[in-house]
C-alpha cells in the first residue's frame, strides 16, 4: 500500500489480507475448473467452496451439517446488496399471504431501496425510527410487527455510527408474530461475536470486502428449514438457490477470511476499540463542539462518527486528503446539494452538525501512531475552517 495514506475509512471496504491473496491465487490460472464439472479437476475445486462454506458458517456459529459434513445454511453471493436483497425476497415467497416488511429508518440502501421497490410493487413497509443515540424505537417496532408482516430486517451494527442493534430481541419480536428476521450484518461479521442460532436469526447477510476478502463475493444464511426462492434464477449451482457459476477464488478468499477474523476476534475487537476510544477522547480534549454520535451505545469496535459544528464535512475530508487521511463523510451528495446522511437525519442529529459529520473507520492494519497523527492534524484544520465559516461566526458568540 502507498505508504502515504493513512486508511481510516474500512467501512467503505477493506483491503484484502495478504493470507486471503494467498489463498485464492492457485484459483485463477492452476484451479480454475468449473466446480460443477464431472471430471476430477473440475470437482476438486467444489470440494474447497464447501470447506469455505463450513468457514464462514463457524464465524456465524451456524453448527448444521448435512450427511456429507456441508454447511448447507450458507449461499454464496455477490455482494452483501444481493444478500439483503434475496433475504426479502425469498421471506415475501415463503409467506405469500403477508405483504409488510418492517424496517429500520437507518437501514443501508441495499434494504431501504429494495423496500422502496416492494412498495411500488404494493408492500406495505414500515420504517422504524431511532433515538438521538441511534437506539431502535422498540416499542414502535412492537406495535408495528403484526400478521401480516413477511419479515423484519434490522441491521446488526450500523455503518455509519457502528450502533448496534439488539438483534435477538428484535428476532423474538418477529417470530411471535410469525414473521421471518433478517439482519444485516455486513458490517459486523468478524468485527463482533455473531451466532445465529442463539440470537434466533433466520437471515443474515455479510460482505467479502468488508473484512479483507476481494468485493464482489458475499454469503447469505438461510436458517435449515425456510423454503428458499432464489433472487438469480439460473443453473443448479448453490444447491438451486442462486444460479451463476461460482466465483470461486473470491469465494476461497471469503473462506480464508471468515477463519482469520474468527481465529483474531477478541484481540482485534479489544485493539480496535482501544485506538478508537483514545482518538475520540483525543479529539473531545482538543477540539470545541464536536460530537460522538452514537457513543452512548454498544458500537462495532472501529467506527466513529464525529461531528463538527459549523462547518461542511466535504472541506474537512478534502484538507484531509492532501495529508494522505481517508475517511468518509456523512452526507449524500444528491442533486447537487450535500444533504445529510439518512442515518443521521433518522437520529435528529441538528443540520449544522450533520453537515460537517465525518467517518472514521479502523481496521486491524491501522496503527496507534496512524491515529495519533490523525488527531494531531485535526484541530488546526477544525479551527482555520471555522474562522471562515458564515455559521461558525453566527453560532459562536466568540467561543
Ligand atoms: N449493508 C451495509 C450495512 C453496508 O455497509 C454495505 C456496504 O457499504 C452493504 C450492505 C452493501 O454491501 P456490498 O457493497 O457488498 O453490496
Amino acid at each position: 500500500m502507498d505508504k502515504q495514506v493513512i486508511y481510516l475509512d474500512n467501512n467503505a471496504t477493506t483491503a484484502v489480507a495478504p493470507e486471503v491473496f494467498t489463498a485464492m491465487q492457485p484459483y485463477f490460472c492452476e484451479r480454475y475448473g468449473n466446480p460443477s464439472s464431472i471430471h476430477r479437476f473440475g470437482g476438486s475445486v467444489a470440494a474447497d467452496i464447501e470447506k469455505a462454506r463450513c468457514q464462514v458458517a463457524e464465524l456465524l456459529g451456524a453448527g448444521f451439517r448435512d450427511k456429507e459434513g456441508h454447511a448447507t445454511e450458507i449461499i454464496f453471493t455477490s455482494c452483501g446488496t444481493e444478500s439483503d436483497n434475496a433475504a426479502i425476497n425469498a421471506a415475501l415467497n415463503a409467506l405469500p399471504e403477508r405483504k409488510k416488511i418492517v424496517t429500520t429508518a437507518v437501514e443501508h440502501p441495499a434494504v431501504l431501496h429494495y423496500c422502496e421497490e416492494l412498495s411500488r410493487r404494493g408492500f406495505t413497509v414500515e420504517l422504524i425510527g431511532v433515538d438521538r443515540n441511534g437506539r431502535l424505537d422498540m416499542a414502535a417496532l412492537q406495535n408495528a410487527v403484526d400478521e401480516n408482516t413477511a419479515i423484519v430486517s434490522a441491521m446488526w451494527g450500523n455503518n455509519e455510527t457502528g450502533v448496534i442493534f439488539p438483534v435477538a430481541e428484535i428476532a423474538a419480536i418477529a417470530h411471535a408474530r410469525g414473521a421471518y428476521f433478517h439482519t444485516d450484518a455486513v458490517q459486523a461479521a468478524g468485527k463482533v461475536e455473531i451466532n445465529v442460532e442463539k440470537a434466533g436469526i433466520d437471515f443474515l447477510s455479510l460482505s467479502g470486502h468488508k473484512l479483507h476478502a476481494p468485493k464482489g463475493v458475499g454469503a447469505l444464511y438461510v436458517r435449515r428449514g425456510i423454503i428458499f426462492s432464489p433472487l438469480i434464477c439460473g443453473g443448479h449451482q448453490e444447491r438451486n438457490r442462486r444460479g451463476g457459476t461460482e466465483n470461486t477464488a473470491s469465494i476461497i478468499g471469503l473462506g480464508k477470511a471468515c477463519e482469520i477474523a474468527k481465529a483474531n476476534l477478541a484481540e482485534e475487537y479489544r485493539n480496535l476499540k482501544q485506538m478508537r476510544d483514545a482518538f475520540e477522547a483525543r479529539l473531545l480534549q482538543s477540539i470545541p463542539r464536536i460530537c460522538i454520535n452514537g457513543a452512548s451505545e454498544d458500537r462495532l469496535p472501529g467506527t466513529s462518527s464525529v461531528s463538527f459544528e459549523c462547518i461542511e464535512g466535504e472541506s474537512i475530508l478534502m484538507l484531509l486528503d492532501v495529508l494522505g487521511i481517508c475517511a468518509s463523510s456523512g452526507s449524500a451528495c444528491t442533486t447537487g446539494s450535500l444533504e445529510p446522511s439518512h442515518v443521521l437525519r433518522a437520529m435528529g442529529v441538528p443540520y449544522s452538525s450533520a453537515h460537517g459529520t465525518i467517518r472514521f473507520s479502523l481496521s486491524r492494519y491501522n496503527t496507534p501512531d496512524e491515529l495519533d497523527f490523525v488527531a494531531e492534524k485535526l484541530p488546526p484544520i477544525i479551527a482555520r475552517l471555522r474562522e471562515i465559516s458564515p455559521y461558525w461566526e453566527e453560532n459562536s458568540n466568540g467561543k
